[in-house]
């Protein structure tokens, strides 16, 4: 078991939403022979999922990754970021332990699921595809994958791939749950400071289960954080929405809240698409 976080980092440089970037990486990533890429099936307020090519930004070590989210801080900037890197760091082999996963609110404090799968397969960018065709996703809600078409990266959908193993249909799932792209992330740049104030998602504190160890704190990246006698508390003006607070806590004290109107926004798109699946 290696530490990222006390090891050399190489710089790999490439360009994400018009910037030139460089970024460091473990210089693990570059000595080994072979790299395997081991992800969970998870979801993610942020991105929607977590799957393979998301999982190759956990080689930035963990306060740098924290810093990326501030640099991104809108979801299909970040979903972008995360691809143009995920393509930089090609491996050998990426696997899925859908063995047991992880849906709704994510990265953390959602509902354990057992899918009982494993996928594999020589592209990140499949996997993800993997993940979408067993939870029922459709890959362009995906802005990760979105991108990959951008790039010309893999397959844009599983037709044509050659599939091993059981069929896709006995894999399926019927009920597993996506946080959706928060409409914030459609808002021109000129709205934004003004539609933050009633469309907006960020942490809130299960107060009972804080245990005030400050890790929240020191990941945040927007300095948004305090540790009173209460627990943890968020500064909203600050709070970028990036969820790294919630991905660290070691019991599960945070959780998603959303405004008034976004929770509205939410209901009303479910409420569509029921309709659109039940008129199907
Ligand atoms: S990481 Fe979790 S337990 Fe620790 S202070 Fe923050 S909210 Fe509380
Ligand atoms: S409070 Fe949490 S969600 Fe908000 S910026 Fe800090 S780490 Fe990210």
């Amino acid at each position: 078991m290696i530490c990222f976080e006390n090891d050399d980092k190489k710089p790999i440089s490439f360009n994400s939403n018009g910037k030139q970037l460089t970024v460091y990486v473990t210089k693990h990533y570059f000595d080994a022979d072979l790299v395997i890429n081991l992800a969970k099936m998870k979801t993610h307020n942020l991105t929607r999922i977590t799957g393979a090519m998301k999982n190759l930004f956990g080689l930035v070590p963990g306060l740098a990754k924290a810093q990326w989210h501030k640099a991104f801080p809108r979801p299909i900037e970040f979903s972008d970021f995360i691809t143009d890197l995920a393509h930089q760091l090609p491996c050998a082999l990426s696997i899925m332990d859908a063995i047991e996963g992880m849906d709704g609110q994510g990265p953390a404090g959602g509902r354990v699921v057992k899918p009982g799968v494993l996928l594999a397969a020589t592209s990140p960018v499949t996997v993800d595809l993997g993940f979408c065709g067993i939870v029922g996703l459709d890959p362009d809600s995906i802005p990760m994958l979105k991108r990959c078409q951008a790039l010309g990266w893999g397959a844009s959908s599983l037709d044509g791939i050659e599939l091993a193993g059981e069929a896709l249909e006995s894999l399926k799932m019927r009920d597993y749950r996506v946080p959706r792209l928060a409409p914030i992330s459609f808002i021109p740049e000129s709205l934004l400071n003004f539609a933050r104030r009633f469309v907006w998602a960020g942490p809130e504190l299960l107060p009972d289960l804080c245990i005030k160890c400050g890790r929240c704190k020191k990941i945040c990246p927007a300095d948004a954080i305090e540790i009173s006698a209460n627990g943890a508390e968020f500064n909203r003006e600050r709070c970028i929405a990036c969820f790294c607070c919630m991905e660290v806590c070691p019991v599960d004290a945070i959780e998603m809240k959303t405004s008034l109107l976004l929770s509205l926004i939410f209901k009303m798109r479910g409420l569509k698409r029921k309709l659109r699946n039940h008129k199907k």
